[in-house]
């Protein structure tokens, strides 16, 4: 048994026995963290209110061989507490949080996705960025972390260059005219949305404020997107549900 320290997001805090806390958190060095916080809900509550969602932390904990880690010691180092004073910035975050949560394992490529959801959470908490288009670049950039974003430059079934076309979950990007038939449950999705999302692939956090969608692609890219993701990674996304009903 080793100790660690690491700086860390919190990604779910429930609450365990009579007054602890079992908390899963994401780092750079570590990815998924999950640990018991003993005494986190006694009276002498050392950690503080370190161990909420979405905290950006410093951590201390034993590393032992079991899935559960001993936290011993948690510091907050940014509340967000822009994010927690505004109901859609809750909402936001919480998706983010969760998509994590649900889409990773183990420590592969951790940095590249510590850092996607550290910006995220800044960019929320800071930035003036139409928050619809931060979190399509959000799914965007996991998507392509995880090694599943699908074929959006060329059509998937033939490899022709697209000029509009339907989007198919099940082979994983865009079909042409040509090729509807390859999938007969795919969605139509305009030119504009296709080259907005390859814009999103080819941006960084900095140049989103410049970003905005119409109409016609705000209801695509969702779709698109949204139905990818429960196709392919995770069917049940509880904040997914509470975006819908606060937006
Ligand atoms: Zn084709």
């Amino acid at each position: 048994m080793s100790i660690q320290t690491t700086e860390a997001i919190v990604l779910r805090s429930t609450n365990f026995a009579e007054s602890s806390k079992i908390v899963t958190f994401y780092s750079p060095q570590f990815g998924k963290i999950k640990g018991i916080a003993k005494g986190a809900r006694s009276a002498k509550n050392k950690f503080g209110s370190s161990l909420e969602i979405f905290s950006h932390v410093v951590l201390v904990f034993y590393q032992k061989k079991t899935d559960i880690q001993l936290i011993s010691q948690c510091d907050l180092k940014n509340p967000f507490l822009n994010i927690r004073n505004d109901i859609v910035k809750i909402g936001y975050a919480s998706y983010f949080v969760e998509l994590i949560n649900k889409t990773t394992e183990g420590a592969q490529d951790s940095e590249q996705i510590f850092s996607l959801i550290f910006n995220a959470l800044i960019t929320l908490e800071t930035a003036n960025v139409d928050m619809e288009i931060l979190a399509h670049f959000f799914e965007i950039k996991l998507l392509k972390m995880l090694g599943c974003i699908p074929v959006f430059d060329r059509c998937v079934n033939c490899g022709v260059k697209i000029t509009n076309g339907k989007f198919s979950c099940r082979l994983g990007g865009i079909l042409n005219n040509e090729c509807w038939g390859a999938d007969e449950s795919a969605s139509r999705v305009s030119l504009g949305t296709i080259l907005t999302i390859q814009h999103l692939q080819a941006s960084d956090f900095s140049n989103l404020s410049r970003l905005k969608l119409n109409k016609l692609s705000s209801k695509e890219l969702k779709l698109v997107l949204e139905s990818y993701i429960k196709y392919t990674l995770v069917k049940n996304l509880k904040s997914l549900e509470f975006l819908e009903k606060i937006t």
